[in-house]
């Protein structure tokens, strides 16, 4: 509400519909350009050039046409890097302890169930082929690591108390998202008409390669290119990572010695946080210190909830 009140202003004299400009600020917020607490950005034009540079397009701080039309396409739900922050190779935030990871599958209706489970297989090869990283399905969510599920709007997935806290959309907009280490959900958003082999509906492989990688701990990079770019690109017959998600798994894993299990950096190395003490979440950081997270997925509250987590350690 605070937020609505003070962006008012902005869009007066400005020539965009209505429904566009809803869709903006709800865009803005969800990915992380207009904060959600008092501290931080709330001006929505800093927070329109913030994103228009991070994507490369004409900084001109207004809701021009390419800026709609890239809000508008279909994406991953994972907010963007920290505003500003010009990133310009991969990002990491926090990583698994263990380099055999098992994983679980809970089938989309989309495609027949032996045929998800084989694209989800060869998702996660194309992280073990360049990592030392290794992973095995298992029968039931409770022996998983990972936990691979379908939902639609206010989804549950397979392992959850309760609904997860970042609903769905809808047909196109959302995707999916995955949780980062060592959280292991990947939720894929049932709506979409997920596909393999095809250039109709949404290619099933890149997302699932593209999720997967938060879930060993990528964060969004802006190399056009990269899997982890936050866009959806369409289906690529011949799709191979490029050399900067490479670089950041094998920052995290290190490189594949031939024999799994290869070496990675000793110390997981520091989340990117904002210069100025804000919590990130779009959700109360508070419930989730409540709730443990702070011991249980401490790398996850620091980045998005800074202020918690230095209240956790008083
Ligand atoms: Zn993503
Ligand atoms: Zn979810």
């Amino acid at each position: 509400m605070l937020v609505a009140v003070l962006l008012l202003p902005f869009f007066i004299g400005v020539t965009v519909c209505e429904d566009d400009e809803t869709m903006a600020l709800h865009f803005l917020n969800r990915y992380g350009y207009i904060s959600n607490t008092r501290s931080g950005n709330h001006d929505v034009g800093t927070a329109i050039r913030q994103f228009q540079d991070f994507y490369g397009l004409q900084v001109t701080g207004r809701l021009d046409a390419s800026t709609v039309r890239l809000m508008k396409k279909p994406r991953c739900g994972m907010s963007d890097p920290t505003p500003g922050s010009r990133l310009r190779r991969y990002a990491t935030l926090g990583k698994w302890k263990k380099t055999d990871l098992k994983y679980y599958v809970q089938p989309g209706q989309d495609l027949p169930h032996d045929e998800q489970r084989g694209i989800f297989a060869q998702a996660l090869q194309f992280w073990a082929d360049v990592s030392g990283l290794t992973f095995s399905e298992v029968g039931s969510a409770s022996e998983a690591d990972m936990k691979i599920s379908f939902g639609r709007n206010s989804h549950r997935g397979t392992n959850v108390e309760g609904t997860c806290p970042y609903p769905f959309d809808g047909r196109g907009g959302v995707l999916a998202h995955a949780y980062f280490p060592q959280d292991g959900r990947a939720h894929f958003d049932e709506d979409e008409s997920f596909t393999h082999g095809t250039s109709r509906g949404v290619n099933l492989l890149w997302v699932a390669v593209h999720e997967f990688g938060h879930s060993l701990g990528l964060q969004h990079t802006n190399i056009q290119g990269a899997i982890m770019f936050p866009y959806y690109t369409g289906y690529v017959p011949d799709m191979k990572l490029h050399s900067d998600d490479i670089a950041g798994i094998q920052y995290l894993y290190g490189a594949n010695s031939g024999g799994g299990g290869g070496g990675g950096s000793d110390q997981t190395p520091a989340p990117t946080v904002p210069e100025n003490c804000e919590d990130r979440s779009s959700t109360p950081c508070q419930p989730y210190k409540d709730a443990g997270y702070c011991d249980t997925y401490p790398d996850n509250m620091k980045y998005w909830c800074e202020k918690t987590c230095f209240n956790c350690q008083e």
